[in-house]
């Protein structure tokens, strides 16, 4: 079963440079960006699991590159799906969507229901939160008094953010009423909050817990399969784009070094573990962010990671797609 997954989608033009101007040509294995003459200027080779066009739906990429996640999910493995990628690349419009084509979050949550539906013969139970890394601080988004929380580590429940609000969910309704809730506290008090929603990484996460029904009560011995638990991230990460070309003052100067420290940690991480390919690994620096130390139990191991490296199609961003393909290209 291969453990990471890497997928490049292009999103459409959004400026008036593109409707004259330059574009790229996908297919599975080449992204080549061509002059308006259609003459290539750029040729950048890498094989990913898929390259989606500026066409293609988000029910689409879903399908293809993340489905497989949620369901291992659903069925007692731990998951981890993200969308990695400059600012205004699409990685928002990727994970949360629009309201005629639902993100990957909430395609997810009516996949699981629908799922959970389907096997009878397990119980299951579902948790959801859903916290923001600003500068390095973990902030609770279902609850914005819940502020710079911290991460610990125990025996009992590994490593885990304290203080962070988790609801028990039974309808899909439930769900997306508290992923509007979570998204609407994302720019709560912000002056700029295209600023900050770029800076920041957000984490959904699901606990999908579920025991057979005819296992035995508490109390008796489990057999190893009456109880699983899983846990799902679904990252909407903060723009990948070089600090230096912000022209960057103090306080942002500090936002993008915890950015692309996380960033940075993020792609080490996952370079080792493709590397390995899930074998002798040597020291993982899962430690190194927040990021990657609540990413941590769902990432790598027996986890299953999708990765969504979304680039822009105007000539202008070439540095910077070529940066996140290299990213993509880092991770398989
Ligand atoms: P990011 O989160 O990477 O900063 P966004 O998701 O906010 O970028 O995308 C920037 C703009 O482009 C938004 O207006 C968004 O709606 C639009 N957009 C991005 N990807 C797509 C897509 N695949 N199809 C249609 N519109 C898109
Ligand atoms: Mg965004």
């Amino acid at each position: 079963m291969e453990k990471i997954c890497v997928a490049v989608r292009v999103r459409p033009s959004i400026t008036q440079e593109n409707i004259n101007g330059s574009f790229w040509m996908v297919d599975s294995s080449c992204i080549s960006l061509h002059s308006k003459h259609g003459t290539p200027v750029s040729s950048l080779s890498f094989e990913f699991d898929h390259v989606f066009d500026q066409d293609c739906t988000n029910a689409r990429v879903y399908e293809l590159h993340t489905k497989d996640v949620i369901q291992a999910a659903v069925n007692g493995f731990n998951g981890t799906a993200f969308a990695y990628g400059q600012t205004s690349s699409g990685k928002t419009f990727t994970m949360n969507g629009s309201l005629e084509d639902p993100g990957i979050i909430r395609l997810a949550v009516q996949d699981i229901f629908k799922s959970i539906k389907l096997i009878t013969e397990r119980e299951f139970l579902i948790r959801v939160s859903y916290l923001e890394i600003y500068n390095e601080e973990i902030n609770d988004l279902f609850a914005l008094e819940n502020q710079k929380l911290q991460v610990h580590e125990s025996l009992e429940r590994g490593v885990f953010v304290s203080g962070l609000r988790e609801e028990i969910v039974n309808r899909p309704e439930d769900i997306l009423r508290l992923i509007e809730l979570g998204e609407s506290n994302r720019h709560v008090g912000q002056t700029n909050m295209n600023a900050r929603s770029s800076r920041s990484h957000t984490i959904f996460r699901m606990v999908i817990e579920s025991r057979g029904k005819d296992a035995p009560f508490a109390g008796d011995t489990l057999t190893t399969d009456a109880v699983r638990v899983s846990v799902l991230n679904l990252v909407d990460l903060a723009g990948s784009e070089r600090i230096a070309k912000t022209g960057a003052d103090g306080v942002r100067l500090k936002e993008g070094k915890n950015i692309n420290k996380s960033l940075m940690v993020l792609g080490t991480v996952i370079n080792k573990l493709s590397d390995n390919g899930g074998k002798q690994r040597g020291h993982i620096p899962y430690r190194d962010s927040k990021l990657t130390r609540i990413l941590q139990p769902a990432l790598g191991g027996n986890a299953k990671t999708s990765i969504i490296c979304t680039i822009a199609p105007e000539e202008a961003h070439i540095d910077e797609t070529r940066g996140t393909l290299q990213f993509a290209s880092r991770a398989k």
